[in-house]
């Protein structure tokens, strides 16, 4: 046997015995379990990636619905009577007209048009991600979110003159129930003094107060829902880090500075096309942008944010159809999943930011897949414990590969194995 006939022999061993290496199933609960079994790469420059806060990894982009879930913000309802009880409708009629006012939001959220603004544009209208939720407090012998009040010193809402009350927090204090994990919305009537003066005009008007919204106006005869509905959604926007869009300073590009017309006149510079957007003082307040949704949807995700307490924790609750990867993905930015995450053989992953793990949810990486650990941060939310990262591999090495600092957590005290 020469040396040439030796060599092939060899080669055909070892390849012969590296196709009989068997897929085995390792089971990683910890960064330990995957510096174990996984390759290191070198720490990518951080400049080159788009910082967790970019309001960019937050947008509903039809591609981004792999992962986007619906969330519900938690609300309530207080409406303040003084003791004539003469300026709102009764609480009965008023419930029923505030349901209707919800439905609107909704709708006008699910229909979000195109922007009117800079003619010609081709910014995407985006499906808002986000809904409300009315929530009963039964620990206060409430069972349908809806309050009403009586009191002659707090129950008005003024915003001009000697008396402005716009930005007191005083009814919040006396009222909110629960305003940690549900957002207060203060339903008041303008000071009647106000409505008596010549110098006023029949106006609504609202503010956002940190977890809390007060809301005006309701004084007409027949007021409409629809007036307040966008009024509402624009304080919602508020409560979830949206500044005005006529401004330069609100952090989107895909609003432009723009006059803040209410609406069309026949003298510059509210001739038009005039803004519609949800941000601007116009009678329509509809559009909301990719920027704009993304700061909202940031909110959200943000664990250091009061706001984030006030969407209900979907996430806790794990749902059992998985999240499939069959091609490229990097997922930059917070998330909070309630799935599993498969990643098929071909396909790659890469997970960076901070990841909520639903109780019991895994990460699957199928042989011949590869999950890529980018800085990321998975943990679980909610108190309960994820299923840890499950590999199907013949070379663990080449499916879990991980780069700078991450950090594995809530996976429970059970050993690894292998
Ligand atoms: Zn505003």
């Amino acid at each position: 046997m020469n040396n040439t006939t030796l060599t092939l022999l060899t080669v055909l061993l070892v390849v012969f015995l590296s196709s009989c290496k068997k897929t085995q199933t390792y089971t990683l609960l910890s960064m330990e379990d995957v510096i174990l079994y996984g390759s290191e790469l070198p720490e990518s420059d951080p400049n080159t990636r788009l910082a967790c806060s970019a309001w960019e990894n937050y947008v509903p982009y039809p591609e981004n619905m792999l992962w986007f879930e619906q969330e519900k913000i938690r609300i309530n309802f207080h409406t303040m009577y003084d003791s004539v009880g003469d300026k709102l409708m009764p609480f009965k009629e008023k419930r029923m007209f505030l349901w209707y006012m919800m439905d609107n939001a909704h709708l006008r959220l699910r229909s979000n048009p195109k922007m009117n603004l800079p003619v010609g544009n081709n910014t995407p209208n985006l499906q808002p991600m986000y809904m409300y939720e009315i929530t009963a407090s039964p620990d206060t012998n409430n069972f349908n979110g809806h309050y009403a009040h009586v009191d002659d010193e707090l129950y008005f809402y003024l915003n001009k003159g000697k008396h402005r009350n716009n930005y007191s927090k005083e009814v919040i204090k006396k009222y909110a129930i629960h305003d940690d994990t549900i957002l207060n919305v203060f339903v008041m009537p303008v000071h009647p003094d106000s409505v008596a003066s010549k110098t006023y005009k029949q106006h609504n008007a609202g503010v956002a107060l940190g977890t809390s919204v007060k809301i005006s106006g309701f004084w007409e005869d027949d007021p409409k829902p629809w007036e307040y509905a966008a009024m509402f959604n624009h304080e919602v926007g508020h409560v979830f880090g949206l500044a005005h869009a006529w401004t330069k300073s609100d952090g989107c590009e895909d609003t432009p500075v723009n006059p803040n017309c209410f609406q069309k006149t026949n003298k510059e510079p509210c001739k038009g096309p005039i803004s519609n957007n949800l941000m601007d003082y116009n009678n329509e307040q509809m559009a909301i942008t990719p920027c704009q949704l993304g700061i909202i949807h940031r909110t959200m995700h943000d664990i250091k944010s009061k706001k984030r307490k006030l969407v209900k924790q979907r996430w806790c609750k794990y749902n059992p159809n998985p999240i499939i990867i069959t091609d490229v993905q990097e997922w930059n930015g917070n998330k909070d999943l309630s799935k599993d995450i498969i990643v098929k053989s071909g396909a790659s992953l890469s997970l960076s930011c901070r990841i909520s793990m639903a109780k019991g949810a895994k990460i699957i990486v199928e042989e011949g897949g590869k999950l890529v650990l980018d800085n990321v941060r998975l943990h679980n939310d909610c108190g309960d414990t994820w299923g840890g990262i499950k590999i199907h591999s013949r070379n663990p090495n080449q499916s879990i590969i991980f780069r700078g600092t991450n950090v594995i957590e809530n996976t429970g005290t059970q050993l690894s194995k292998v």
